[in-house]
């Protein structure tokens, strides 16, 4: 049987994805009873569903990740142009557009050398982990093999790098995972582990970093991994001091240092990479959603010259070298995409554009703080922020993730798409998320923060 397909007749669209497709993140329960959410258009920073309504994106693709906006016809010439004229071949083998983002790229990242292509940001993380363990295993006799991970903190969806998941929710029921994972505290003020505040609060969440060290044995100790700004696990900005002493203690203990720049890499905050507010010198950084925006599926991990060089200390050893592959993880079009992105965020200036509206955002939550008390905290930084919802702001109580859903759905109603943690930490998935594009405008972000305080007004009153 031939099956026709009337592109104006969305409802067949519809009745497909009900009958064929399995959501990401979605109990399905709910689709006998309403539609699918299926988006068909994009332009700028707004979308269109497939009933033809319209809504201002303030979560870049639902997941940080369309950070020059979407209709961007010249990243998909690249894309195409790429295409027509070679689109894959193994990445044992170069590629134009693979040397040439390679070289603007590092351009950006001073201190750091090579590039190594992957395709999502879980893949990226795991290469990490897979240096990590090779070094141990080439150079420490296999004892330097802990990888360390923060509360709080995610670094992807597969067995591997859910291994190193701060966020208890996301591993649940998927376990047994692999050993050698150990977790350190998280950083977050607001829910301070330490009677302290500031830098004094900064450096004891860093010191006990060093105390997770001294425990495990530091000779055991390969790697401490860390988002700069921790995204899903609540919009975590660190505090004052932290970082300095976190590349003291990896410094100390001979620990790569690993930055998960998967949400804030590419401009999110301001800078070209989170990492880069807080003058941190990384190891290994490793970047994906914003890296083509979404018009192609490219990450990579970025690693320093010392890295590099342990993987090729002994030619005569056919086991020396890193023995990796990723069929994907070199396809041309990634970095074909990412040419184009990257110019875009130079050529229109998107990173002043960031740090701008940014402030404007922060500024309009602060208000929104002021008028619900709802609102127990806000934190973030550039065009990546977020809002954390309490009971009782004497309490800290948070408010029940119902609550902070219907927040969601009455944004949505009013037009905003904005963001909520989803099922990663028991009892704390109340803090709404937002990272519009790096595109917006002050008209757009005050129509995220009024979609926002008509959501509160109607569900707290
Ligand atoms: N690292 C961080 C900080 C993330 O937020 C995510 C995804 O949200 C990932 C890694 C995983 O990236 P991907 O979904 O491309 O595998």
């Amino acid at each position: 049987m031939t099956i026709q397909h009337n592109p104006n007749d969305l409802s067949h669209v519809i009745e497909a994805d009900r009958a064929h497709i399995w959501h990401h993140l979605l109990q399905h329960k709910a689709l006998e009873t309403t539609d699918p959410r299926i988006i068909v258009e994009g332009k700028g920073i707004r979308v269109w569903d497939a009933a033809g309504r319209e809504f201002l994106d303030a979560v870049s693709g639902g997941v940080w990740t369309v950070n020059v906006g979407y209709g961007r016809e010249s990243i998909a010439d690249a894309v195409r142009d790429q295409l027509v004229k070679m689109n894959y071949f193994a990445a044992a083998a170069g590629s134009i557009p693979g040397s040439l983002f390679a070289e603007m790229l590092l351009d950006k990242m001073p201190g750091l050398s090579r590039v190594y292509w992957a395709n999502s940001g879980s893949e990226a993380n795991e290469k990490v982990f897979k240096m990590v363990r090779q070094i141990s295993a080439r150079h420490h006799k296999g004892l330097k093999s802990k990888i360390l991970y923060r509360e709080r903190d995610y670094h992807g969806t597969t067995i591997g790098v859910l291994a190193a998941c701060g966020q208890p929710q996301r591993a649940e029921q998927y376990g047994p995972f692999p050993t050698g994972f150990v977790e350190v505290p998280h950083c977050l003020e607001y829910r301070a582990q330490w009677d302290l505040t500031g830098e004094a609060y900064g450096r004891r969440a860093a010191d006990a970093i060093e105390e997770v060290i001294l425990r495990e044995g530091p000779e055991t100790v390969g790697l401490l991994c860390l988002e700069p700004i921790t995204a899903g696990g609540g919009v975590i900005t660190p505090p004052p001091g932290y970082w300095e002493r976190v590349q003291e203690i990896c410094a100390k203990y001979e620990i790569l240092l690993h930055i998960d720049e998967v949400v804030c890499g590419l401009g999110r905050t301001g800078t070209w990479f989170g990492y880069q507010n807080y003058g941190v010198k990384p190891d290994f950084v490793t970047m994906a959603k914003g890296l083509a925006s979404g018009y192609a599926a490219i990450s990579a991990c970025v690693t320093s010259e010392r890295v590099f060089e342990m993987f090729k200390d002994d030619p005569s050893d056919p086991m020396s070298y890193f023995r990796d592959i990723s069929t994907f993880g070199g396809c041309a079009a990634g970095p074909a995409a990412a040419i184009e992105n990257m110019r875009i965020i130079e050529n229109e200036k998107l990173l002043e554009n960031t740090v701008k509206m940014g402030e404007r955002l922060m500024g309009n939550l602060q208000a929104l703080k002021d008028k619900h008390a709802v609102i127990g905290d806000v934190r973030g930084l550039g065009l990546f922020q977020g809002a954390e919802l309490v009971a009782d702001r004497a309490t800290k109580e948070p408010v029940n993730e119902k609550l902070a859903a219907a927040v969601v759905a009455e944004a949505g109603a009013r037009g905003v798409i904005i963001g909520v943690t989803n099922r990663s930490l028991p009892g704390l998935n109340n803090t709404l998320c937002l990272s519009p594009a790096l595109i917006a405008t002050p008209d757009d972000i005050d129509e995220i923060t009024e979609a926002i305080d008509g959501a509160l007004t109607k569900v707290f009153g």
